[in-house]
């Protein structure tokens, strides 16, 4: 048997490896087409100011509806999009379905609150050449106040090429645009970096919040992540918010806002909007 193994790990053509390419050929083959056959959602999901429980806007994610498999989850279909540079159309799509939502959302004045829409930009997205160009035009197709809209990126979408972040970032803030860092502590940035940008808001990744569970004591570094962030006038929202216990201790913190399946998964449009009328816990 060791030998069998032994042979087999010379061999360079792996029927497994193989078997992958094919699959994700066939996943960008199935993207192409699902953008001209409108295969995709947007579902929506609460995010809440955790000293009121009251619902100030949703993250916008995408959904795939696709043929023979059901919905697919981003965590997959994303990164295809990004490499192949489908992303684009996609993410262009996303962006103007999740801002003509809002605006619709507003005008049925549902709250007193205004209301704010975050959607997701990649990397890829973030380094595109007319992305302000895109944002423009559909901020004035859908009528949207562009301060409503918050775009989240990641900490590598700042690193990566902060020179043309910089330059974007600018032409942002000078529409009224609200930037978010979307799953802050798994990049490689630091705080005092980021204070260079003028960001408005944190978003803690789950990792540190599913770990307020484990032990009574140790908060890990969200109580230094806070501190830090409301001195350098962000505000911060946890995400992945699952547990009551993990809830308590991030309004002990001072937390600003949270999301999570505590409050809501995220959910397509017309069930989202109910969440708006009816109070949550
Ligand atoms: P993200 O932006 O960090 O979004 C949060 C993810 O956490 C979402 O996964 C959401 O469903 C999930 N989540 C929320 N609350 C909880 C919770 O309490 N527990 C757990 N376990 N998960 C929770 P989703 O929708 O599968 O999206 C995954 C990632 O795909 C997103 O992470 C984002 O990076 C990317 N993505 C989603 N939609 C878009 C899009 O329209 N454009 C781009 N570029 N990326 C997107
Ligand atoms: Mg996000
Ligand atoms: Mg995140
Ligand atoms: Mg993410």
């Amino acid at each position: 048997r060791a030998k069998a193994l032994g042979k087999a790990r010379y061999h360079v053509f792996d029927p497994a490896m193989h078997q992958g390419a094919i699959q994700l050929l066939q996943l960008e083959t199935d993207l192409r087409k699902a953008i001209n056959q409108q295969e995709f959602l947007v579902y929506y999901q609460p995010i809440v100011a955790l000293s009121t429980s009251k619902i100030i806007g949703f993250e916008a994610l995408v959904r795939w509806h696709h043929p023979q498999r059901g919905l697919v989850s981003p965590a997959e279909f994303i990164p295809v999009a990004e490499e192949t540079g489908l992303i684009t159309p996609i993410g262009a799509w996303v962006l103007r379905e999740a801002c003509q939502q809002l605006r619709i959302w507003q005008e049925q004045k549902l709250t007193q609150e205004p209301l704010t829409i975050s959607v997701n930009l990649s990397v890829r997205q973030f380094s595109q050449p007319n992305l302000i160009e895109q944002i423009d035009e559909i901020l004035e197709e859908t009528k949207l106040n562009p301060f409503s809209l918050k775009l989240e990126i990641t900490e590598s979408a700042i690193m990566d090429n902060s020179e043309s972040a910089k330059a974007i970032i600018h032409e942002l803030k000078r529409r009224k645009i609200q930037l978010s860092i979307d799953d802050f502590g798994t990049g490689y940035s630091s705080l005092s970096y980021l204070h260079l940008f003028p960001i408005n808001t944190l978003k803690i990744d789950k990792s540190f919040v599913n770990r307020l569970d484990k032990s009574q004591e140790d908060m890990g570094l969200i109580p230094a992540i806070m501190s830090m962030a409301h001195t350098m006038g962000m505000d911060v929202v946890a995400e992945g918010i699952e547990t009551p216990e993990q809830l308590a201790k991030l309004k002990a913190l001072n937390c600003d806002f949270g999301q999570g399946y505590i409050f809501s998964k995220p959910l397509e449009s017309k069930l989202a909007v109910q969440l708006i009328t009816e109070p949550l816990r």
